[in-house]
């Protein structure tokens, strides 16, 4: 079996997987006001397997366990200890896993840890301290790569402060790491940062993101709209392996908003626009369910051309 370097290498198109929180959402399952989706695999390991699953029969090539807002910083404000988190961590790393040996018996689907800059119930006071960020991402990390993690997707890195700390930690497993950066596109047509750093502009989170040694890099929960413009902006910056999977539709406090999402077709023609710039590895964040994955499936050829 080649490695994912030796695929990347050579060429082949990937598909990741779609939205896993809004997707629960979506099928009912209540997110928690401090740490959104990151404490489902407690109760609901059923619910997230059936997404893993449904997302494989689509055909992605990558699935990311339901890690992305479990760092133990996070869990500490849904009245989760450091030991708790971690084992929420492996739970949902395990049921990756157990969903790929079941599903894809026949076929390559790899397994992606995610970490991530969420911050609890998306106030800025919960923000880390440098100390408690490289504390927390450093156990994270340990656990996704001792679950058996085929890479670390570092995703939602939009500040030059935290988000770096990630990465790092990811970087210190040995593991491939991939960065995924949030940009969004101002009036003026400028790339900016995402959430608290939409008003500074998007190379200074490229600068400070860009770490060596990381494997790929992409743009990702970000709007469809936005993509291509911020892929532009991250190709000055960076000449390695192209990743993206934007969302569709908006987050209105508690959850995701479904109304204004992108059909599977519509999604599948944006998706070869970015596959033209060099990306090399599509899939769909918040709002993107199996069917725009199956949609890409179908849409994409297995292999950029030369
Ligand atoms: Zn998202």
């Amino acid at each position: 079996m080649p490695s994912l370097q030796e695929r990347l290498d050579s060429g082949d198109v990937l598909i990741i997987d779609g939205g896993m929180g809004t997707e629960l959402e979506r099928r009912g399952i209540e997110m928690d006001g401090a740490a959104w989706a990151g404490a489902v695999a407690r109760e609901h390991p059923e619910a997230i397997r059936a997404i893993h699953r449904d997302f494989i029969d689509a055909g992605a090539d990558i699935i990311i366990a339901n890690t992305y807002a479990a760092a133990p910083h996070v869990l500490r404000h849904a009245g989760i200890g450091k030991t708790e988190a971690c084992n929420l961590n492996r739970i949902s790393c395990a049921v990756a896993h157990e969903t790929v040996r079941d599903a894809a018996a026949d076929r390559s689907v790899l397994v992606a840890g995610s970490m991530s800059s969420f911050r609890a119930g998306l106030h800025l006071d919960t923000l880390p301290t440098d100390e408690e960020a490289r504390a927390s991402y450093g156990a994270q990390a340990r656990v996704l790569a001792d679950a058996g993690c085929d890479l670390i997707i570092a995703e939602m890195m939009l500040d030059p402060v935290i988000s770096p700390r990630a990465i790092e930690a990811a970087l210190e497993t040995g593991l491939p790491v991939w960065v995924g950066l949030s940009a969004r596109v101002a009036e003026d047509g400028a790339v900016m940062g995402f959430h608290q750093y939409a008003q500074d502009p998007f190379d200074t989170v490229l600068d400070a993101c860009l770490l060596p040694g990381i494997q790929a890099a992409g743009i990702m929960h970000s709007d469809i709209d936005h993509t291509p413009p911020a892929l532009a902006a991250l190709k000055a910056k960076w000449s390695g392996p192209l990743f993206a999977y934007p969302h569709s539709g908006h987050f209105k406090m508690p959850s995701w908003q479904f109304d204004s999402v992108i059909s599977p077709d519509d999604y599948a023609t944006e998706a070869r626009r970015y596959l033209a710039e060099g990306v090399q590895a599509i899939g769909g964040c918040c709002g993107l369910g199996p069917d725009h994955i199956a949609a890409l499936k179908t849409a994409l050829p297995a292999h950029l051309s030369n």
